[in-house]
């Protein structure tokens, strides 16, 4: 859906994106990781033609992107960043309906569309859809960001760091909506952050950026895998990489098939990361799954 091919920007003789090829297939969550200055809002921003590259180019669907004028192409492309930047004299309605009025829908089709969006995100529309920006709180706000971004329905959305800014709480469940809504729409996505936590809780597929560079691509487990490069091993912590990369693998993996032994129970989609931590919370060196148990030992293995 979305392929770059030796993309390149240069800033004043620096290159800031060097020659980055990577593909981002149909329906997958990429999160594109890297500390600041790394080059992963300018990269992301060749997709909807904000950035031009100097060398290289960008597809989207097979067609090059320079191809296509900038508007027609943002309408096929949804953009979350972290402000964000809602009309404040434009009731919620109005501002998530900006892009279909545009491209001259029906009203009935425009509010059923509105109410649609707001149900999508974990807003009741009949509590919502009147109010202004400033009657929101800061992950209500993004989350009409994210109605705004899905409201023509592109099958394309940019996320550049859109829930940095909201705390802990408000953001876990930014996250835990957009994996939900990520399920429930199929959209390509790709999503800039430097949080690792963040990535790893997201991510189909890791793309690792350092100093304009693509470092690491794969799927978490591949990227955390043991032959993990220095890039990966200072982003992700030494210390703490073998407890990150347990939260890749599946508990099932490594359990020993046979009868359930040991209490309590994991749900079958749990992973080590989670058994490590239930054994701790525990007390107990036996986890019992669906057809095995799963030993402390195995999981230090794995690990
Ligand atoms: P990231 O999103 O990973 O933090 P950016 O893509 O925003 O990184 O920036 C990469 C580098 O390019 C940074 O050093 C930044 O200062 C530089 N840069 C970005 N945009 C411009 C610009 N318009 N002009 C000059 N330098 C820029
Ligand atoms: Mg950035």
């Amino acid at each position: 859906m979305i392929r770059f091919d030796r993309a390149t920007k240069r800033y004043g003789g620096r290159t800031v994106v060097d020659a980055v090829s990577l593909e981002v297939r149909a329906g997958h969550l990429c999160v594109l990781l890297g500390e600041s200055g790394s080059g992963k809002s300018t990269l992301m921003r060749m997709v909807n033609r904000m950035v031009e590259p100097d060398a290289g180019r960008v597809m989207l669907g097979g067609r090059d992107v320079a191809g296509v004028g900038p508007e027609q192409l943002r309408h096929g492309i949804g953009y979350v960043i972290q402000s964000v930047g809602l009309f404040p004299h434009w009731r919620v309605a109005d501002n998530i309906a900006t892009v279909p009025r545009l491209l001259g829908w029906e009203t009935a089709r425009v509010s059923a569309r509105v109410d649609a969006l707001l149900e999508l995100v974990g807003l009741p529309p009949e509590e919502f859809r009147s109010r202004y920006p400033h009657e929101l709180s800061g992950g209500q706000a993004q989350r009409i960001g994210l109605a705004r971004a899905l409201a023509a329905d592109p099958p394309v959305l940019l996320m550049d760091e859109p829930f940095s800014a909201l705390d802990p709480g408000i953001r876990r469940g930014l996250q835990t909506a957009l994996r939900r809504i990520h399920g429930e729409t199929g959209k390509t996505i790709l999503f800039v952050t430097h949080d690792v936590e963040e990535a790893l809780l997201l991510a189909d597929e890791l793309a690792v950026m350092q100093d304009g560079r693509l470092v690491a691509h794969g799927t978490p487990a591949e990227v955390l895998g043991r032959d993990a490069g220095p890039v990966v091993r200072r982003l992700f912590g030494d210390a703490t990489l073998a407890f990150h990369r347990l939260g890749t693998l599946p508990a099932a993996s490594a359990a020993r098939p046979g009868p359930a032994d040991g209490t309590p129970a994991l749900p079958p989609d749990a992973t080590l990361k989670q058994a490590l931590m239930l054994m701790l919370e525990q007390g107990t060196d036996r986890l019992a799954l669906p057809g095995g148990t799963l030993h402390l030992a195995d999981i230090l293995a794995a690990a």
